[in-house]
């Protein structure tokens, strides 16, 4: 049994043809059903639903054999456990720094409002400016407008979203796009089987001259 974890969302917009492509279709419609595991036309495969943040835990502990995960997620995880063999190129975005339209950021020590902390202080820190990152867990875009930050990072895919609610983009930190990621442990002990399943995302990859 192969287990792919799948990232709901937006992501799983951007998934669900391509595994089509590469002849993987849920028995169920994922997007009306309740239910988080799904098996597919494939008797040997089968699907889980999760938020993109769980997916590296359920790869680096083996629950899933394989995830599809965006870049920006990766960046922050703590785990280490598996392989990044492949950019799908899928749901393609950029992590960018905003701030209120018209108004530089302010010299000196700034606050920076994220969900990404890693990458906001790896990024700050390599610019060598002084930050003092909070936390937040969404609408991000509310922090400098209320003066709980001077600055946000996120990500902008349109740009609509810094717009609507006043905002601007500053600096560019990285273009982001969806991963094929593999647990390690899985990689050696199903080499046959994955390897079948990267060989198949890396031609539709290819073909569709989205990703690498
Ligand atoms: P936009 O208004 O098109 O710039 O989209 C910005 C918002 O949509 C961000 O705050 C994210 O929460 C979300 N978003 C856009 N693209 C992606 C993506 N590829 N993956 C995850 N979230 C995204």
């Amino acid at each position: 049994m192969i287990t792919i974890a799948l990232t709901k969302g937006r992501v799983l917009k951007e998934t669900l043809p391509l595994l089509e492509r590469v002849g993987i279709t849920s028995l169920e419609d994922l997007n009306s059903s309740r239910k988080l595991v799904f098996e597919t036309n494939h008797p040997h495969i089968r699907l889980l639903l999760l938020r993109g943040v769980d997916v590296p835990t359920y790869v680096q502990f083996g629950s899933a054999d394989v995830g599809i995960v965006g870049k920006d997620l990766l960046l922050e995880t703590e785990c280490t456990e598996f392989y990044e063999p492949l950019d799908l190129g899928i749901a393609p975005c950029k992590l960018m720094t905003a701030g209120l339209k018209g108004i530089s950021a302010p010299s000196g020590r700034i606050k920076v409002a994220t969900k990404y902390v890693n990458s906001a202080a790896r990024f700050y820190a390599s610019k060598g400016r002084q930050v003092d990152i909070i936390k937040l867990y969404g609408a991000m875009e509310l922090a400098p407008v209320l003066d709980l930050a001077d600055e946000i990072v996120d990500i902008v895919d349109t740009g609509n979203t810094l717009k609507a609610n006043g905002l601007e983009p500053r600096e560019f930190i990285g273009e982001i796009s969806s991963r094929l990621i593999v647990n390690r442990a899985s990689f050696k002990s199903k080499h046959e089987q994955i390897e079948r399943l990267l060989t198949a995302f890396r031609n539709e990859c290819d073909q569709s001259g989205s990703a690498l």
